[in-house]
């Protein structure tokens, strides 16, 4: 079946197209927000803090060199909403005095898994922590992180150190430090005996935190302020941003391609059918215009030329050209005798008849009623004149519908200089003739020059 594509049946390529085009811009404009939201979301809103302090942190422990076999007596108070360390530094045999507050984030009673907190996602801590009487002594800032891969859960001392040492400033503000920083004690990895792999800082299950007095403390009494300390760190870091992004726009452009692919292949099929559709349809049409222009050339009850149709042969310039009229004798009592109908059969079949057994190169023509006009191209007057004769036989031989016999008469005429009514006109005289002399024979029309 014919499709013809127009307006309002189907959608026009074009009109897909434009869809299409729509579609890809809308997809862009989307994934240039979501990065542009992304982007903003990353380094302006999704920021997450860990705040320790007074308010929110129960009994931080403090310690100090005793443990160790040292002096040194260090108490903890809050006061004013802040920690407030005072240590009593006293040297003895143990080289390395100290004081120091520690937060515990395991629970101390069910520590069996060693399980801590995670603060790998964190990118700064705050502190805001400073001597009250002393302006210049360091303070040891620390975090212990446990890994079986290196410690047991029981033994504190086996828990990396992962911390510096910095002088508090003097200012009222806090001191911010970059978790990468942060540095893994050598002394520790020493030892511990661990192989330098160990050496990275981790901080994925922190155990504890400290705050300590520096390395150096001399011996004296000292007040440690500590108004709080904070973690502040993206949810996100900013690869894993990064590389969703770039997954976002990779994907994308894999959907582009993947699609603009697809639906180029539709369209070309598309077209490529409407091509077919208009071929089909082409041929319709010729075949439709060869019907009627055959119709119009032909007579419709024996399907020979009409009067119109063989008109054109008149008009070629042959140099040889015979014709033979035809006219069956006596017809009128045919159809007098058996009805209109059996006459139109016979017409029919003489019609075939004739066509059958003249020359493929002949071209037969219904004249008028029961007259056939056979034109020769390219026959002689003499050809013409014995195809006349077996023709006038074969009529005569043969037996009809109804057992009807028949005869015909033929004048036969070779072109001569002449115009091609006065050759048919010759012709016809010739007929004419045949049928004076009593019907059932051939009659030569000469050409005698204009
Ligand atoms: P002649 O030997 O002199 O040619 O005699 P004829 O009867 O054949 O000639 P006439 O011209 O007197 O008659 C021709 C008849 O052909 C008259 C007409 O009824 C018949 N005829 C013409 N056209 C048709 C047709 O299409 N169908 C039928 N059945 N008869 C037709
Ligand atoms: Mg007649
Ligand atoms: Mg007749």
């Amino acid at each position: 079946m014919l499709t013809i594509y127009k307006k309002g049946c189907k959608k026009l390529n074009t009109e897909v197209f434009m869809e299409h085009r729509k579609l890809y811009n809308l997809a862009l404009v989307l994934l240039l927000i979501v990065t542009f939201v992304a982007i903003v979301l990353q380094f302006f809103v999704l920021e997450k803090t860990l705040l320790l302090h007074p308010g929110n942190t129960d009994n931080p422990s403090v310690i100090s060199d005793q443990s160790m076999g040292g002096g040194s007596v260090a108490t903890l108070t809050e006061k004013d909403g802040n920690w407030l360390m005072e240590c009593n530094v006293i040297i003895t045999d143990y080289n390395w005095p100290f004081c120091e507050i520690s937060i515990s984030f395991f629970d101390q009673q069910q520590n069996q898994a060693g399980q801590g907190i995670d603060l790998s996602s964190f990118s700064t801590v705050y502190l805001k922590a400073r001597y009250l009487n002393k302006g210049h002594d360091s303070l040891r800032f620390q975090l212990r992180n446990f890994s079986p891969d290196y410690g047991s859960v029981g033994n504190q001392n086996t828990w990396k150190y992962v911390g510096i040492e910095y002088w508090p400033e003097n200012a009222t503000g806090a001191n911010e430090i970059p978790m990468e920083s942060l540095q893994v004690a050598t002394w520790w990895i020493v030892e511990q005996r661990l192989p330098i792999k160990y050496a990275v800082p981790e901080f994925d299950n922190v155990m504890m935190l400290e705050l300590a007095t520096g390395n150096n403390i001399q011996p004296g009494q000292y007040f440690i302020e500590v108004e709080y300390i904070k973690f502040t760190g993206k949810y996100f870091t900013n690869n894993q941003v990064l590389f969703f992004l770039i997954f976002l726009w990779v994907s994308s452009a894999i959907c582009f391609l993947f699609f603009s692919l697809k639906w180029s292949r539709k369209r070309l099929n598309e077209t490529e059918k409407k091509a077919e559709d208009l071929r089909q349809l082409n041929q319709l049409l010729n075949v439709k215009t060869k019907e009627l222009k055959d119709k119009a050339e032909r007579d419709p009850l024996t399907g020979a030329l009409n009067r119109a149709g063989i008109q054109k042969i008149f008009t070629k310039e042959l140099e040889v050209l015979s014709l033979i009229f035809i006219d069956i004798d006596h017809f009128k009592p045919i159809n007098d005798n058996y009805g209109h109908a059996t006459g139109d059969d016979i017409l029919k079949e003489f019609s075939k008849t004739i066509s059958k057994n003249c020359r493929f190169t002949d071209f037969l023509a219904r004249w008028g009623g029961e007259e056939f006009l056979l034109v020769c191209p390219n026959t002689s007057l003499s050809d013409a004149y014995d195809l006349a004769k077996a023709l006038r036989k074969i009529v005569s031989k043969k037996i009809w519908v109804n057992n009807i016999r028949l005869t015909a008469s033929f004048g036969v005429a070779q072109r001569g200089n002449e115009t091609p009514r006065a050759f048919i006109e010759r012709a016809d005289k010739a007929l004419y003739d045949a049928k004076v002399r009593g019907r059932d024979q051939v009659v030569l029309s000469e050409f005698k020059g204009s």
